[in-house]
């Protein structure tokens, strides 16, 4: 197994996409894209991906590990004609609707100069599955939630046994979220010679396991550093009693310039309650959480992505794998129970490079939590009591 730590990789400083062989046009695409120079994921996986070699990516969201795989992706497969109908040539699974909508727009904004048309479709459930069947005709890469995935091979909308190359992302999550039996059920469907990148944000027994039965000779790619960005956040606590929380998130809004902010809850009731608040005291918020259509979903966040509403309020199930650009602030209205999914959490600012702010609201009966997150962060966090902070009119 070859093991490469990107973060210490001084070759960095002059790599270009160039240089890592991909099509003259990708290359031209990426430049109009402003993708000037590859992240160091990029520099490890492309060229090893190119040469159809099995990759461990340990790697975050931010840390530009979509374009890792999707690129080579898109290079070897204008090299090659079409599969027969229906018979997809690259699987991208992923855990959320949310990550597949978005792994499919990056997908989307890379083919615009193809030398070939490649057609491309995202799946999952929530959503009716005839028009995905119909639409079928035709794709040959796919990103897919495994419930769905599963539902259209037992329809025959789709067939894997000429895939060529499966991409697991946010491998650990699927672990986390019990996809387990469905992954074993899609793992016996695909042809045996295949090549196989399997990308996880912790490389935790479980992924170990995984690697060790999925992944032939491969190169493990590990990005360090920049795993929580945590650097470029800016963490900020406010002691706070549970009644002045509401008002003091809105003077916190109302008060800083933040162009967004992303606000976590833990409970779909809580997430509701906090977005409704805001609209009533005249702040352009949204919910999202589980139990909301996922056409409201889809167009919460993609209002969000596109800078149309200012506040969303969100579940865990915004957590992880949700790239956001610039996003300059997220407020944890109440802690998560594990501190990781407080360092996914504030990942979802101080991404690509750009600095962002954390800020978390803790009342008496969180401190200890909190106490422990930090611990666990290997980082302290400022606090600040909020008693003087006049939040008369909030
Ligand atoms: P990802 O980790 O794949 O979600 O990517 C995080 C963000 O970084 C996305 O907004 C990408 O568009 C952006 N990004 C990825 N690679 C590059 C690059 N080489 N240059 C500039 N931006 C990039």
């Amino acid at each position: 197994m070859v093991y490469i730590c990107a973060a210490i990789i001084q070759r960095e400083v002059n790599m270009s996409f160039e240089k890592l062989g991909l099509h003259n046009s990708i290359l031209s695409t990426l430049s109009q894209l402003n993708f000037e120079k590859p992240y160091p994921i990029q520099t490890e996986a492309i060229p090893a991906a190119i040469a159809k070699k099995d990759i461990l990516g340990i790697a975050k969201t931010g840390s530009g590990k979509t374009a890792s795989f999707v690129l080579p992706i898109l290079h070897n497969i204008i090299q090659d004609a079409p599969n027969k109908n229906r018979h997809i040539n690259a699987l991208i699974v992923v855990p959320t609707r949310e990550l597949a909508i978005q792994v499919h727009e990056v997908l989307t904004s890379f083919s615009r100069q193809l030398p070939r048309r490649v057609k491309t479709m995202a799946v999952y459930g929530g959503v009716s599955i005839n028009p995905q069947m119909m639409k079928m005709n035709g794709v040959e890469i796919l990103v897919a939630t495994p419930g769905r995935l599963l539902e259209l091979i037992e329809n025959k909308a789709l067939y894997l046994t000429s895939v060529k190359t499966l991409v697991l992302d946010e491998a650990d999550k699927m672990l986390n979220l019990g996809f387990k039996d469905e992954m074993d059920r899609i793992l016996g469907l695909l042809p045996k010679k295949r090549q196989n990148l399997l990308f996880s944000a912790t490389l935790s027994e479980g992924i170990q396991d995984i690697s060790r039965v999925l992944l032939h000779d491969p190169i493990t790619i590990k990005i360090e550093a920049k795993e929580d960005n945590i650097e470029l956040i800016k963490q900020k606590a406010y002691g706070v009693t549970e009644e002045r929380k509401g008002p003091l998130l809105r003077y916190l809004i109302k008060t800083n310039n933040y162009k967004q902010i992303l606000i976590f809850a833990s409970t779909v009731y809580k997430v509701d309650n906090v977005a409704d608040k805001l609209r009533k005291n005249g702040i352009n918020a949204q919910a999202i959480h589980a139990k909301k259509s996922q056409k409201a979903r889809t167009a919460a966040l993609s209002d969000f992505k596109n800078g149309h509403l200012k506040v969303l309020v969100a579940t865990d199930l915004l957590a992880r794998g949700i790239d956001i650009e610039f996003l300059p602030c997220v407020i944890n209205y109440e802690l998560p129970r594990s501190p990781k999914d407080y360092v996914h959490r504030i990942g979802r600012t101080g991404r690509a490079e750009s600095p962002g702010d954390a800020i978390s609201l803790i009342t008496p009966e969180e401190q200890h939590h909190f106490r422990v997150i930090q611990k666990k962060m290997k980082k302290w966090v400022d606090m600040v009591e909020s008693d003087e902070i006049d939040l008369h009119g909030m």
